[in-house]
């Protein structure tokens, strides 16, 4: 087991995006008054150095949490060798077996490659976190949380990046005015989009690695990031000899208590492919102790969870897509949205609007969804999520009195509806 989203996941991404987040307040500066010389340097291995000192900090306090906890720790491979009994290979070699009552899989996700030539010569978000050099001209492949995160976190820095996507719109899943919105804001802070494209092909040669396009584009990187998806981590834990049932992904198969089809063994997080966030392996980690451990069958609950995406402004939404809603509800749904320039940018001059909305059911007036992109977007939206965990009407956003002047306060000031859409009446899901 490894603490992965402390050591190679969200915590040492998020220090990354913050010092990427001053590339853009620096220049947002000038016009409050801070006169900034015209070179402003960045310091890469300073930051990865402080990132790594955190990181090891953060894992030290995970292990001591561990062992005040009383739980031992073995640190190695292992595998389940039975439906009570897993082996180990620790890290001098010497083989453990241990039995248990019951065993939890929590073995998480690998990121995959597309299988195209040269494929070896690109790196996944795992190297990217500690790269010895920041690169100058990044290229990155794929448009889920990955790709626009370290789109933004190399711009950011001052590198040029490409960022090549198969479909129209980045971030597939989400509300498609949203993704728009996204794709509108990463132009807008520099980076090149290619809808539509794939790598079909990357080369070395002397002035960098050379990728080749579906296009017919080529274009020289110092970096390739694949941020192409995640597969579960299930390929070397003996799972076919004990007769653990996986899905066409490979992902174990759990109910809906997390149980696999062997009684004595469960399974949470990424390895079971359900909602793969940080937060969700904890709560289904939390509700599989309830059900064992205190006598309480809890399953977990998987409606209303927000997610952000840090890319540089972030989205943040909770609750169904305009989309998803077309498809659930059974009326029509009431589209209220919100377009600002945010109150800083007044007299920054960043050109860049903040995007919020609301997707309501018109018989029932309770908010189903809501989305926004723009500055601190993923604060504001964990407030919204407990209102539509609450099964918060608009009624009540309207009667919320605002925080003034804020952008959160867009949210309980929306009074027109922006359009009202007829489940049936615009197509389904669309996947451009
Ligand atoms: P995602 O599943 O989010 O996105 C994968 C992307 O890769 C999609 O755009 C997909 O395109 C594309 N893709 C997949 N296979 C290919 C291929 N063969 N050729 C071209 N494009 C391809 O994966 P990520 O790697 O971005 O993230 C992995 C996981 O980590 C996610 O499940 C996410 O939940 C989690 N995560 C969460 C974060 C957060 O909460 N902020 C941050 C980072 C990761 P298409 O849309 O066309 O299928």
């Amino acid at each position: 087991m490894e603490l992965r989203c402390v050591i190679r996941g969200c915590v040492p991404k998020k220090i990354l995006v913050y010092g990427a987040n001053f590339g853009g307040e620096i220049e947002d500066a000038r016009n409050y008054g801070w006169e900034v010389n015209e070179k402003v340097d960045f310091n890469w291995k300073k930051l990865l150095q402080k990132k790594t000192d955190e990181i090891i900090r953060l894992n030290g306090i995970y292990k001591r949490l561990l062992s005040n906890a009383g739980v031992k720790l073995y640190e190695g491979e292992g595998k389940i060798v039975g439906p009570n009994e897993v082996e180990m290979t620790q890290l001098d070699g010497t083989k453990l077996r241990y039995s248990a009552k019951h065993i939890l899989i929590a073995t998480g996700s690998r990121a995959q490659r597309p299988a195209i030539p040269g494929q070896e010569l690109a790196i996944t978000s795992d190297e990217a976190l500690s790269l010895e050099d920041l690169p100058k001209r990044a290229v990155v492949f794929g448009g889920g949380y990955v790709a626009v995160e370290f789109a933004s976190i190399w711009r950011g820095m001052g590198a040029t990046v490409d960022l090549f996507f198969r479909k129209e719109l980045p971030l597939r899943g989400f509300d498609d005015e949203m993704r728009a919105v996204v794709a509108r804001n990463l132009e807008g802070r520099g980076i090149n989009l290619h809808p539509r494209s794939n790598l079909i092909e990357l080369t070395k040669t002397e002035e960098g690695i050379k990728i080749y396009t579906d296009h017919k584009e080529e274009l020289l990187a110092d970096v390739v990031l694949f941020a192409t998806g995640r597969a579960p981590n299930t390929k070397r834990l003996n799972l076919e000899a004990v007769g653990i049932e996986l899905d066409n992904a490979g992902a174990v198969k759990v109910d809906e208590y997390s149980r696999t089809n062997i009684p004595t063994i469960w399974a949470v997080g990424d390895v079971t492919n359900r909602m793969n966030l940080t937060p969700v392996a904890l709560m289904e980690g939390t509700c599989f102790a309830k059900t064992v451990f205190a006598g309480q069958p809890t399953k977990p609950d998987y409606n209303h969870i927000p997610c952000a995406v840090f890319s540089i402004p972030p989205l943040s939404v909770v609750g169904l897509s305009e989309e998803q809603a077309l498809e659930q509800a059974n009326g029509d749904v009431l589209v209220f949205t919100s377009t600002f320039n945010p109150m800083k940018n007044t007299i920054s001059g960043r050109q860049e609007k903040t995007v919020m909305k609301l997707v309501v059911d018109a018989e029932t007036d309770k908010v189903l969804g809501a989305s926004m992109s723009g500055p601190d977007a993923p604060e504001i939206m964990q407030g919204i999520a407990v209102a539509l965990k609450c099964g918060a009407t608009k009624q009540q956003f309207d009667s919320t009195v605002g925080i003034h002047p804020s952008a959160a306060e867009e949210f309980v000031t929306m009074r027109s509806v922006t359009r009202r859409v007829t489940a049936g009446g615009k197509p389904k899901t669309t996947n451009p």
